[in-house]
């Protein structure tokens, strides 16, 4: 995600009814937040969030959280969602109203979700952070994927989608090696059984455009 400075990025997320930041205090509260009871999917590095917002919009059942840790990158997400909503009040269509974007982050995930209070999990294409010595900073790392165990559920499931070859063989071994169960793995998503109602994201785009192949895991404890 190139980052940049976005004038004014800061006071726009802040005073929109759509985003959270990380100075509120969410631990336990999520289902107050939004108001009802339905189940709670979270994606870490939603980027523009076009996968987010689609997910928000196929299941209504499910509330949806989009955590991004730059202000200058949610901001680009917020007006899509604005967007979005605008057209579908002219519409007289009903509002996508089970998506928060959530300024945060992910070191720091545990102090915003209670134990169980999170369904399940997706990171897409993550930052590789390819030098050895940030591999503890990969979202999928060891460090993160006990982190996820704090927020969820027992039956909770992590998919992963990423182009690069070797952030992924690091992701299988590390799920591996810390005893995850494999529901999915494939190499090249794009061409398997598992494509079917696969929601692309920017990143997939760009990259599946240019010829990489799309790898995806689902693991679940
Ligand atoms: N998921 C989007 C996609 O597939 O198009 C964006 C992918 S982009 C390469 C990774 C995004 O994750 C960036 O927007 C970055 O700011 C965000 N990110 C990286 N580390 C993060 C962290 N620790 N907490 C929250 N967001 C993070």
């Amino acid at each position: 995600m190139r980052l940049r400075n976005v004038p004014g990025a800061r006071e726009e997320i802040a005073a929109s009814k759509y985003v959270v930041l990380d100075d509120a205090e969410t631990k336990g509260k999520w289902n107050e937040i939004f108001g009802n009871t339905h189940p709670i999917q979270i994606e870490i590095g939603m980027g523009k969030g076009t996968f987010i917002m689609e997910m928000a919009q196929r299941h209504p059942e499910i509330n949806f959280v989009g955590i991004e840790k730059y202000s200058s990158v949610l901001v680009r997400a917020l007006e899509k969602l604005e967007a979005i909503n605008n057209e579908k009040e002219e519409k007289g269509e009903s509002t996508i109203n089970n998506l928060l974007l959530f300024r945060m982050d992910a070191e720091n995930i545990e102090n915003y979700f209670a134990k169980d209070e999170v369904s399940d999990i997706f990171l897409n294409f993550s930052d590789p952070w390819p030098k050895d010595r940030h591999a503890k900073r990969r979202l999928t790392s060891d460090r993160f994927l006990a982190r996820y165990i704090n927020l969820m559920k027992k039956t909770g499931t992590i998919t992963f989608k990423t182009d690069n070859t070797d952030l992924f063989n690091f992701s299988v071994e590390t799920a591996n090696e810390e005893g995850w169960t494999f529901l999915k793995k494939t190499d090249d998503l794009h061409h398997s059984e598992y494509n079917e109602g696969n929601i692309m994201t920017e990143y997939e785009k760009k990259f599946s455009e240019m010829g990489n192949k799309i790898h995806m895991m689902q693991i679940i404890q």
